[in-house]
Parts: C-alpha cells; sequence; structure tokens
C-alpha cells in the first residue's frame, strides 16, 4: 500500500472503507467546546457503542418490569444470559463454544484459572512471565506463589529481551526452558505485550510450554479483538482477557476466560452455584454437578449490567467481521506507522515491531533535548487521547472499528504542532 501525507488521501480512503458506517454507532467523548478528541485510546478504554446504551436499559427496564421473573422470562432470560457472549467469545479467539465462559474481570479469573493449573509441587514450582509484565499479572503471579508456600525470588522467573533489546525472542524463551523448563509448573505469558505492542507467537509459547512440561496461561488482554487467535488449536490451558479495551464494553466489564477443552473433566476448581449445571442448580442438593466445559469455572450468577454491554459490543463485532477489521486495521496502522516515520523518522522512534499486526504503536521520543512527556502533555491539549507509559512510551491505537484514516492523518498534523513548538 502507498500512503501519502495529505487530508483528501485519508479522506479518498474514508470513502472507500467499508467499515466506515460502524463509526457512526459509537459516542466520542466531547470537550466543553463540543469538539471531540482525535481518540486513539482504544487499547486501554474502547469508545461507548449506542447499542451498549440500549441494551443496559433493556436491562433495567427487565428488572423494573419482571423483578425475580426476569431470571427466566424476559427476552433475554438472566439464568441464560452469559451464553449470548459465548458465540462472539469463540468466534473471536477461535475457540469452542464449550472453552469460553463469561465471568468476572481479568485479573480474578487469572487467580481462579490458576488456582486449577497452577499446582506447584516441590520440583516443578515455578512460574515464566516475561520482564516487564503488566503490573496486576505479577502481582497475580507472584502471590500465587506465596499463598503456595514459595518464594517469588526464586521460583517467579522472567522471560527478558537481550541486553540492548526490547522484544522478546522465542528462541530465548526456549533457552530459559532448556536451563529451568523441569522446575516450572506455569507459563503465564500475553499475546500482545503491553507496552511495546509486540504480538508474541502465541502458537509457539503454548507448543514449547508442553514439551517441557509446562501448562501455558495466556492473557488476552491486549490480542482479542485486535489480532487473530485460534486458542483450540494452539491449546494453551487456559486464558483470559478483558472486554473493556479493544471490546469496547465499558469500565470494568465482565470478562472472558477459555479452559481447553482437554480440561473439560478436570474438576479441580473453585466451585460455585453458577458452575452447577443448570438442570439441577435450583434442586438446593449440597452435591455439586458440574457443568459442561468452561461454564463449570463461573462461580457466581453474573452482573448483567456490566454484562448487556459485552453482548451489544459482541454484536457489532459479528455485523462488522473480524476478518475486514483486520485488513482495515493492518492499513490504518499501517498509514500510522508510514506517517509517523516520514514526517518525524528523525524525532520519534517506534518501538513496536514492525511486523507486530496489532493496532497499538507505541512511540517514544527520540531527540534527547525534547521531554517525551512534555509532547504527551502537548498533544493532549491539542485534543488528541492517547496514552502515557512510564518510563516513556506514548501509546497510540488507532482502531479499525470506529477510528477514521482522517483521525490518523489529524494525529500527524497535531503532532507536527507539538514538535515544532
Ligand atoms: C488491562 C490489563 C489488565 C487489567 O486487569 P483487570 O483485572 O481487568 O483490572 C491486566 N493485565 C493486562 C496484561 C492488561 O493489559
Amino acid at each position: 500500500m502507498r500512503y501519502e501525507n495529505t487530508r483528501a488521501f485519508a479522506e479518498a480512503l474514508d470513502h472507500d472503507d467499508p467499515l466506515a458506517g460502524f463509526r457512526g454507532q459509537f459516542n466520542f467523548p466531547r470537550d466543553k467546546q463540543g469538539r471531540s478528541p482525535v481518540y486513539l485510546c482504544g487499547n486501554s478504554l474502547g469508545l461507548q457503542p449506542r447499542l451498549a446504551v440500549k441494551f443496559v436499559q433493556d436491562e433495567l427496564k427487565n428488572w423494573k418490569n419482571y423483578a425475580v421473573d426476569g431470571h427466566f422470562n424476559s427476552d433475554r432470560p438472566w439464568l441464560s444470559y452469559h451464553r449470548l457472549a459465548t458465540a462472539g467469545f469463540a468466534d473471536l479467539t477461535g475457540a469452542k463454544p464449550s472453552e469460553v465462559i463469561a465471568m468476572n474481570t481479568l485479573t480474578v479469573n487469572l487467580h481462579l484459572l490458576m488456582a486449577s493449573f497452577y499446582r506447584p509441587t516441590a520440583e516443578r514450582r515455578k512460574i515464566v512471565i516475561e520482564a516487564g509484565a503488566f503490573p496486576s499479572d505479577q502481582y497475580a503471579a507472584a502471590s500465587q506463589i506465596r499463598i503456595h508456600g514459595h518464594d517469588p525470588a526464586s521460583d517467579l522467573l522472567e522471560w527478558k529481551p537481550r541486553d540492548g533489546e526490547l522484544h522478546l525472542r522465542i528462541d530465548d524463551l526456549e533457552q530459559l526452558l532448556q536451563r529451568e523448563g523441569d522446575s516450572v509448573a506455569l507459563l503465564l505469558l500475553p499475546g500482545v505485550q503491553y507496552y511495546t505492542g509486540q504480538v508474541l507467537d502465541m502458537q509457539a509459547i503454548c507448543a514449547l510450554g508442553r514439551r517441557y512440561g509446562c501448562r501455558v496461561g495466556l492473557d488476552l488482554a491486549h490480542a482479542v479483538g485486535n489480532v487473530e487467535l485460534s486458542l483450540n488449536n494452539w491449546a494453551p490451558d487456559f486464558a483470559s482477557w478483558c472486554t473493556y479495551k479493544y471490546l469496547n464494553a465499558g469500565p470494568g466489564a465482565v470478562a472472558g476466560a477459555f479452559v481447553h477443552e482437554k480440561h473439560h473433566s478436570c474438576d479441580d476448581f473453585l466451585q460455585g452455584w453458577w458452575g452447577n449445571k443448570e438442570s439441577s442448580r435450583f434442586k438446593m442438593r449440597p452435591a455439586f454437578e458440574p457443568a459442561e466445559g468452561a461454564e463449570a469455572w463461573q462461580i457466581s450468577n453474573p452482573p448483567i449490567l456490566s454484562l448487556a454491554p459485552v453482548i451489544a459490543s459482541l454484536q457489532l463485532f459479528r455485523e462488522a467481521g473480524f476478518a475486514a477489521l483486520r485488513d482495515k486495521s493492518r492499513m490504518l496502522t499501517g498509514f500510522l506507522r508510514w506517517l509517523v516515520a516520514a514526517n518525524f523518522g528523525d524525532r520519534l522512534g517506534i518501538i513496536t515491531p514492525a511486523d507486530a499486526g496489532g493496532c497499538q504503536l507505541s512511540l517514544v521520543v527520540n531527540d534527547k533535548s525534547v521531554d517525551a512527556k512534555a509532547v504527551f502533555d502537548a498533544l493532549c491539549e491539542l485534543n488528541v487521547t492517547g496514552d502515557w507509559r512510564n518510563p516513556n512510551v506514548i501509546r497510540v491505537a488507532p482502531v479499525p472499528m470506529y477510528n477514521s484514516f482522517t483521525d490518523v492523518f489529524e494525529f500527524g498534523e497535531r503532532m507536527s504542532v507539538v514538535l515544532a513548538t
């Protein structure tokens, strides 16, 4: 694709964009003058789908009009409400419907899944995470090691980039496992590294885990709704993802979890009545009868009001089609990458690998005389929403669902202004 740095070029791409209509289905924030930002922060909190507003209101109405009967008799009965997310989650993650479940939030799910799949023994008790992992994942892994009576100082291992490099090499994970594999119980790794935007080779990670006898758990926070996933085929033991980033389901919305089908007869999990078979759940018997598949990991009845936007958002993903979203995403982020290199190549660097394939680019300021945080703050002043990650990265992520090529062009225009002053 050949790009040009003109508004006319960006507008022509928008004109030909088969997904352009989805932009109007989202609510953009507005400032006091009524102007919307150039919103490039879908990697952190996706915009609100209008359909989410409707779906939440529907459930408020159902609660009002049906009260307890809403469990069984409303349009979308609460008893089976979580299943409205099943097909959408399965599509986006390449899972079988029986392998996915909407429940809880991401870090909670990591803990619940580690309760099943992190079972340290004296010989095999370590967890591997990536260096610079998202803090919540670090805390989760370290605290799991501690509650099993071990010490994260020795048992939490890091897969690190080589000296002077920023990206993780799969060969280095293999070497780490050659050295330590016999003592490693679990690889807890991301699909897309949140800081650099590197898309990891999840298939290779899963294969290495199997080869060295370790369980594999994937954190798909920045991967779901962003890049292609094939979980049933890659076969991690478990995975989880939040839904408020690329999935646009709103702050603290219900997350997703995956348990590979090979574990569906496992009965080592923390139990609650919503993991009991629906057919016997209300018989109120003391003996637990597990639901089939990943549903057995569900514990409580789900928060319907936080699940409604997930259902709405998944409907939009189905309507848009993930293949079309990916095609647009490659062009959109390709345009951004080209623009940054062509206009600011001497001053801004992109630490996201060129073959990354996801929406996000992580930018760094190369010019030592310029304070990167000041650049970020000046961009905010010009009504560009990206996000800042310590110590020195500006993350920007045009998303194919609601961002336009003109958004990317505008980002370039405003960055020019910032760098000129
Ligand atoms: C966003 C994100 C989280 C957030 O965790 P919550 O439990 O949803 O608050 C955790 N881990 C990673 C890698 C993330 O990107």
